[in-house]
């Protein structure tokens, strides 16, 4: 057979195969809906058969880092977050957990993360929150648009907490988030979503005014009413008012 046949791919090396696209995906050079290079580049530059690197790939496939695609190669997964962000939605998968326990979490990690925000945010995290303020309110009449922007505003907040296991832990939860959004946030109404863009605000000017108090609080409200909105979304009402243009 071709040259270097290792036999059975052994772990480490397929390992090696999920490590170098991870750092691909790290420092940017590959993002969601990127193709991967073909697999015998793969093979040639990691100096491993392309068994392995097959059984590297798809390791990445079980974890829904990529996606193979027949006769088109293998591609990073598009969506919003994706890595370190899988064993929780795996796990959701699993189990199911409910909207309740999630917005739970959220509460006891997002209102802390706040408060660091708050004390820790450099110039850079403000001009990034500060763009996803003003994205949300330019996707008010858009929601999936927003629910994007909506998370990357918490992710955002993660980053700004300068704490990375902070970070990582809301990259998983963010994941988690759109999973259970992205079915029912359509049926969001622009009401709404107006006053989510205002407590987004809110909770972006307590972080630049540098008081974690308020930034704490601010999360706190946001995270209820939002549990609230969701609420509403999944048992369909398409708003309790008098909003009911029938849109498009
Ligand atoms: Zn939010």
């Amino acid at each position: 057979m071709a040259g270097r046949s290792r036999g059975t791919p052994t772990r480490g090396a397929a390992e090696q195969v999920v490590t170098y696209v991870r750092g691909l995906i790290e420092r940017g050079e590959l993002t969601g809906g990127d193709r991967l290079p073909p697999e015998r580049d793969l093979a040639a530059h990691l100096g491993l058969s392309r068994p392995t690197v097959r059984a590297g790939l798809r390791a990445l496939a079980t974890l829904g880092v990529v996606q193979p695609r027949r006769g088109a190669g293998t591609f990073i997964t598009d969506g919003p977050p994706s890595l370190g962000s899988e064993p929780l939605s795996f796990l959701a998968a699993l189990h199911g957990f409910t909207r309740d326990e999630m917005y739970e979490v959220r509460r006891i990690l997002e209102v802390g993360a706040a408060g660091l925000a708050a004390e820790r945010a450099r110039g850079e995290h403000l001009a990034e929150l500060a763009d996803e303020v003003t994205s949300l309110y330019a996707s008010i009449g858009d929601p999936q648009a927003f629910l994007l922007h909506d998370i990357n505003f918490h992710r955002a907040i993660g980053v700004a907490s300068c704490n990375p296991i902070v970070a990582s832990l809301m990259e998983m939860v963010a994941a988690l988030y759109y999973e259970q959004r992205r079915d029912t946030a359509s049926r969001a109404i622009d009401r709404d979503l107006r006053e989510a863009a205002e407590m987004h605000r809110r909770i972006y000017q307590a972080i630049r005014d540098k008081d974690p108090n308020r930034a704490r609080t601010e999360m706190n409200a946001h995270l209820i009413t939002a549990q609230a909105f969701q609420a509403q979304e999944e048992q369909g009402h398409m708003g309790a008012g008098s909003e009911g243009a029938p849109g498009k």
